[in-house]
């Protein structure tokens, strides 16, 4: 597959000064289903990459691999000029990597306060316990309001600015957010992406795992787009909804013609069915029913 790279001069997933995180050629798997076939992109430092694509393309598997939690099997994961392709999840959050994903790292039975105290206490330990909850809570004040309820009766909006309450507080170099919108009213999207921009603000370089293309490109500096385990676009945000779109048309274009072909070939089993029912053959189909 021919990637598009519209970097002058560049080839897709070269190191280049300035990128805090390069994949090149990774490829990923579950079991024997190769999920990722030689994935490469770079994440130029303070930029906000969107990741998009098509369901099943790829994109938590690329965060996944990137922060640790799947290990690529072939190619090299860079992250701040060290190799950490085979490091586990917790050694590369150490060197600052964060990943949040859609509902998890909120503890439904603990209180909002509770939550960030524990991952206050797990990072910065006691010493800036108050001053980091007081920055989480003027960031987000809705949290704030609701620091003595239980996080499991947050609304999914709020439970996402909790997850990305312990990410603003205590900076990562890289922030890894997977599908933060799914499942969101459009105004409560609109709360999470200002917790996304105000991170970046910060200097997290932000990794955007998201469905809603438009959306993520609005606030991107870099976009990659996934098809089928692999990288159909690298580039300006720009380009991407070109690319996307083009993706979007081959896929009901192949629709329709597996649509086509499936009822071809109904339309071949009947008539072979009638002709054995004609000849008094009784295959098991015309003879039960
Ligand atoms: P979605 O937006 O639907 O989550 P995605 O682009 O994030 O899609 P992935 O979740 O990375 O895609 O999945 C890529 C491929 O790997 C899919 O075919 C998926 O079925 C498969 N896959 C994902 N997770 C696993 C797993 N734990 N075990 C086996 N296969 C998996």
């Amino acid at each position: 597959m021919t990637v598009v790279t519209d970097r002058p001069g560049g080839t897709a997933g070269a190191a280049g000064v300035g990128d805090v995180l390069t994949l090149r050629n990774v490829s990923a798997a579950y079991g024997p289903y190769r999920a990722l076939f030689d994935v490469s992109f770079r994440a130029p430092a303070g930029g906000v990459v969107a990741l998009v694509g098509s369901n099943g393309a790829g994109k938590s598997t690329v965060a996944r691999t990137v922060t640790g939690l799947v290990t690529a099997s072939a190619g090299q994961v860079i992250f701040d000029g060290q190799d950490v392709t085979d490091l586990p999840a917790y050694k590369i959050a150490r060197l600052g990597m964060a990943h949040v994903v859609e509902g998890r790292g909120v503890f439904s039975s603990l209180t909002v306060e509770e939550n960030l105290t524990l991952a206050f206490r797990q990072r910065e330990g006691r010493g800036k316990l108050r001053e980091n909850l007081e920055r989480a809570y003027s960031a987000f004040p809705i949290l704030g309001e609701r620091r003595r309820q239980m996080a499991g009766t947050l609304s999914g909006g709020q439970q996402r600015l909790l997850s990305l309450a312990k990410v603003l507080v205590v900076p990562s170099k890289v922030l890894v957010a997977d599908e933060l919108s799914l499942g969101l009213a459009p105004v409560v999207v609109d709360t999470v992406y200002e917790g996304l921009e105000e991170i970046n603000r910060n200097g997290t370089t932000l990794v955007v795992v998201e469905q809603q293309v438009h959306r993520v490109l609005k606030l991107a500096t870099w976009a990659v787009v996934l098809e089928h385990g692999s990288v159909v676009y690298e580039g300006e945000p720009s380009g991407a909804g070109q690319a996307v779109e083009a993706l979007m048309a081959r896929r009901e274009e192949a629709a329709s013609a597996g649509v086509a072909e499936a009822e071809e070939s109904e339309r071949a089993e009947a008539a072979d069915g009638n002709l054995s029912e004609g000849q008094g053959g009784g295959n098991e189909r015309s003879a039960h029913g």
